[in-house]
C-alpha cells in the first residue's frame, strides 16, 4: 500500500532524506530523482520530515501548486509548500465520515500529537494543547472524543502482565521488545523474522483503542459497531499501514477506520475556519478518554518502559513503587540500559530509539549475547513518537533539536502535573477490566488486544 511517496518531478536528489531514512530505502543516483524500494522501506515518515524540496504557490504559481495539491487530494484551503518526500493523506476519508449522518464517528490521538499540534497554529515548539485538541474534535464535529493515551494505560496493564509472566514462569522469550511502533514491528518482521517470539504479544495502543471502542464502547453507548468511524491522530505515518493489516479486525469491523497525522490533523482544523487559538479547553469523553502520567509518556524514548516499571513493580511487590520517576531510562538517541530493583528481583532493561541502533541490538540477541535482558523497547524513530514523521514539519535542524526537546520535555511536565500517574489507578481502566475484559492476558484480553505476527511482509487490506 502507498503510505510515503517521492515526487520525481519536485525531488532534486539531494540525497538528504537517504541520510535519515533507517532501514536504507531510498534509491537513486546524487542529482537524480530518489525511489523508495517497499520492500525496505518501514513507512516512518523521516524523509517527509527532512526533505527541503517544494512547489510553492509563491515560488512556482498557483497552476503548478494546485496541480500537486490535487493530485495529493489536499484540501484547497491549504496553502502551505508541498514538498517531494510526503505522505499519503486520508482526510477525505475523515471529512466523508463525518458529513455522513449515519456514522458515529469517535477521535481518538496519540499522546505525542498534543505536543506538536499547537506548532501548526504559530504557537512556542512543544506546547502543549490537549484541551484545545477535544475542543477543536467536537468543532469538528466528531460524535465522541477519546484518547489512545487510555489505551496507553490498557497496554501497560497487558505488557507488564505478560512481562511477569515471562519473567516468572518462563514461558516466552526474553528479553521481551515492546510491540507499540508498527515501523520497528514492520522491520522484525521483514528482517529478524526468527525473532518474532521476542515481540510482545500486544497490540500498539492504536489498535488496543479501536479494538475497545468498537466493543466495549459501542455496548455503553448503546451503539452498532458497523455504524462507528474511527479515526486516530497520529504523529507517525506508518499508523495507517498498521491499521489496514488484515488481523486488526478482532471487533468484527476494521477495528480503526483511518489514521491522519498530526499535521493532517490541523490542515482539517485550518479548512473547517475553527479559530483554534480562541478555541476553550475540554475534557475528553469518559471513560474510554480518561488516563494517567504513565499513558501520556508512552511519546518518549524512554515512557513506555517507565510506564511498564511503575506497574510492574507494584503488580510483583504488592508494595507502592517508592519513586514513580525512574530517569535511568529516559533519554535520547541510541541504546541506554538499566538494572531495576523490584523486590527481590533485579530487571535488566533496555531502551532504543532509533531503528539504526537496533541492528546491533538484534545480532546480540541472535547471539544469545543479550538473553540476562528482560524488556527492551524500541522505537524508531529518533527520541520516540514526538519525532516521528507525521509531526509538525520543521526544515532548520536547529529548530527539529528545539522541538524534539520542548515536546518530550512537555510530556513529562503533563506526566507530573497529572492526578494519577500509574496505569493501574486510573479509575477508567479498573472498570473496562470489571465490565467488560475481567483479567489482563484473559480471553476477552487475547482475542482483542493481542496479536501475531508475520515472517516477512504483512499483508494489507487498503
Ligand atoms: S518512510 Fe522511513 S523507511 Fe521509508 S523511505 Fe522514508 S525514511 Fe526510509
Ligand atoms: S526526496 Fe527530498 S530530500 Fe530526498 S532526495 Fe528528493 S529532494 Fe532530496
Amino acid at each position: 500500500m502507498r503510505v510515503v511517496e517521492i515526487d520525481k518531478n519536485i525531488c532534486t536528489g539531494c540525497r538528504e532524506c537517504a541520510k535519515v531514512c533507517p532501514a536504507y530505502a531510498i534509491e537513486g543516483e546524487q542529482g537524480e530523482p530518489q525511489t523508495i524500494n517497499t520492500d525496505k522501506c518501514v513507512m516512518c515518515g523521516q524523509c517527509v520530515q527532512k526533505c527541503k524540496s517544494y512547489v510553492s504557490i509563491v515560488t512556482h504559481g498557483y497552476e503548478a501548486y494546485d496541480k500537486v495539491r490535487k493530485e495529493r487530494g489536499i484540501p484547497e484551503s491549504v496553502k502551505e509548500p508541498l514538498f517531494a518526500a510526503h505522505n499519503v493523506t486520508h482526510i477525505d476519508e475523515v471529512k466523508k465520515a463525518l458529513a455522513d449522518p449515519t456514522k458515529v464517528v469517535m477521535a481518538s490521538a496519540a499522546p505525542a500529537v498534543r505536543t506538536g499540534l499547537a506548532e501548526e497554529f504559530g504557537y512556542k515548539l512543544g506546547t502543549l494543547s490537549n484541551g484545545k485538541m477535544a475542543a477543536a474534535f467536537r468543532a469538528l464535529g466528531f460524535d465522541y472524543i477519546y484518547d489512545v493515551n487510555f489505551a496507553a494505560d490498557l497496554t501497560i496493564m497487558e505488557e507488564g502482565s505478560e512481562l511477569i509472566e515471562r519473567v516468572t514462569t518462563g514461558k516466552g522469550k526474553l528479553p521481551m521488545f515492546t510491540s507499540c511502533c508498527p515501523a520497528w514491528v514492520t522491520f522484525l518482521e521483514r528482517n529478524y523474522p526468527e525473532l518474532s517470539d521476542h515481540l510482545s504479544s500486544c497490540k500498539s495502543p492504536q489498535q488496543m483503542q479501536g479494538a475497545v471502542q468498537k466493543t466495549y464502547g459501542a455496548e455503553l453507548r448503546g451503539l452498532k459497531k458497523k455504524d462507528i468511524f474511527n479515526v486516530s491522530v497520529m504523529p507517525c505515518t506508518c499508523k495507517e499501514f498498521e491499521c489496514s493489516r488484515e488481523e486488526m479486525n478482532a471487533s468484527g469491523e476494521r477495528d480503526i477506520d483511518v489514521v491522519i497525522t498530526t499535521r493532517e490533523l490541523a490542515w482539517l482544523i485550518k479548512d473547517a475556519g475553527i479559530d483554534f487559538k480562541s478555541l476553550k479547553e475540554e475534557e475528553f469523553d469518559k471513560p474510554l478518554g480518561e488516563f494517567t502520567g504513565a499513558g501520556e509518556i508512552f511519546g518518549a524514548t524512554g515512557g513506555v518502559m517507565e510506564a511498564a516499571l511503575r506497574t510492574g513493580y507494584e503488580l510483583i511487590t504488592g508494595k507502592e513503587i517508592p519513586d514513580v520517576k525512574i530517569p535511568s531510562v529516559r533519554g535520547g538517541e541510541g541504546f541506554r540500559t538499566a538494572d531495576i530493583k523490584v523486590g527481590d528481583l533485579t530487571l535488566k532493561v533496555g531502551v532504543v530509539s532509533g531503528l539504526k541502533h537496533v541492528v546491533q541490538v538484534l545480532e546480540d540477541v541472535k547471539a544469545g549475547k543479550l538473553n540476562h535482558f528482560h524488556f527492551i523497547e524500541v522505537m524508531t524513530c529518533p527520541v520516540g513518537c514526538v519525532s516521528g514523521g507525521g509531526q509538525p514539519k520543521l526544515l532548520m535542524d536547529t529548530d527539529k533539536e528545539t522541538a524534539y526537546y520542548n515536546r518530550t520535555h512537555t510530556t513529562y511536565k503533563m506526566d507530573e502535573e497529572l492526578p494519577i500517574r500509574k496505569s493501574h489507578d486510573n479509575p477508567s481502566i479498573k472498570k473496562i477490566y470489571k465490565e467488560f475484559l475481567k483479567n489482563p492476558l484473559g480471553e476477552k484480553s487475547h482475542h482483542l488486544l493481542h496479536t501475531h505476527y508475520v515472517k516477512g511482509p504483512a499483508k494489507t487490506v487498503k
